[in-house]
């Protein structure tokens, strides 16, 4: 496995595969990599001749109020965790590398960017946009991996690629989840033994709205009151919870019609934990 830390790099690794007509996987990350990050590696794996990851904590997509100076940071287990599963190159480039004095460059998408996460980390989208342009601009993979655990996010990098006419196919890959229904996440490692207790009800709550509302589709503001209504009673303070359309992420008042799926994101001491599952 190779370590690029320039984009010159990349481009060189890229170049050649693209001469010998393999095909390319790109899965861009933050590091801190768990089993969610891995199955978009093993997706990559799958499809594609060539795997190529990035690991890079993107300043950008960080508020000053957020967690950019504590989150995890362990980039030589991410090497062995991604030599062992089979990666051809990781890209890790410095901040500087990434914005070097005088960048000035924003990419920013509309609409889908509005509500969910968007509503509520101003200038989040903003700066993952930015940066997921960058890194398909400066790879050009045929495919780049999402995980549907940032179905939001997801939906964003499409359209930002569909706009922008990257040519770049965008992969969505399913949750992956503890035994207990926690979504895994990099800051999962910001939870006490007390919060790791109570994190999975948020999982919990959001798989109970979803069926309910799969069996009574009228039942949208009477079951999004019984979520919120448990999601205090668990311990979390509550960013939002709601139902909205899966490709368009249209909100969902009153009753299910097009498929759809349910979106938590919440607050347990200094950790935002989000989650999303489909209804149906
Ligand atoms: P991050 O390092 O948190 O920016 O995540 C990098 C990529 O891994 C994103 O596309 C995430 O959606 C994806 N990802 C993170 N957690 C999971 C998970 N539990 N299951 C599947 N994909 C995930």
């Amino acid at each position: 496995m190779e370590v690029g830390r320039t984009v010159a790099d990349l481009r060189e690794h890229l170049a050649r595969w693209r001469k010998a007509d393999e095909r390319v996987g790109l899965v861009p990350t933050m590091g801190a990599l768990h089993q969610g990050h891995m199955a978009l590696v093993t997706a990559a794996r799958a499809q594609c001749d060539r795997v190529a990851a990035s690991i890079f904590v993107n300043p950008k997509q960080f508020a000053p109020t957020e967690d950019l100076g504590s989150y995890p940071r362990r980039e030589a287990a991410d090497l062995e965790t991604l030599q062992s599963a089979g990666t051809d190159l990781v890209f890790i480039p410095a901040v500087e590398e990434m914005y070097p004095p005088g960048f000035a460059t924003l990419v920013r998408v509309g609409g889908l960017t509005q509500g969910l996460c968007g509503a509520h980390r101003a200038g989040h989208f903003d700066g993952v946009t930015t940066v997921v342009a960058k890194l398909l601009l400066q790879a050009l993979p045929d495919i780049a991996y999402f995980g549907e655990k940032d179905y939001q996010q997801l939906m964003v990098v499409r359209c930002l690629v569909r706009d922008l006419d990257i040519p770049v196919y965008i992969a969505g890959v399913s949750t992956v989840r503890e035994a207990d229904g926690l979504a895994l996440s990099s800051r999962n490692a910001y939870l006490s033994l007390e919060e790791r207790r109570i994190a999975p009800n948020l999982a919990k709550v959001l798989h109970s709205v979803a069926i309910a509302v799969a069996e009574h589709p009228g039942n949208v503001v009477d079951e999004l009151a019984r979520g919120l209504r448990e999601l205090r009673d668990a311990g979390f303070e509550i960013d939002y919870l709601e139902i909205r359309e899966e490709d368009t992420l249209s909100p969902v008042t009153t009753r299910v019609a097009a498929r759809s799926r349910v979106f938590g994101a919440v607050r347990l001491g200094k950790t935002r934990l989000i989650d999303n599952m489909p209804i149906g």
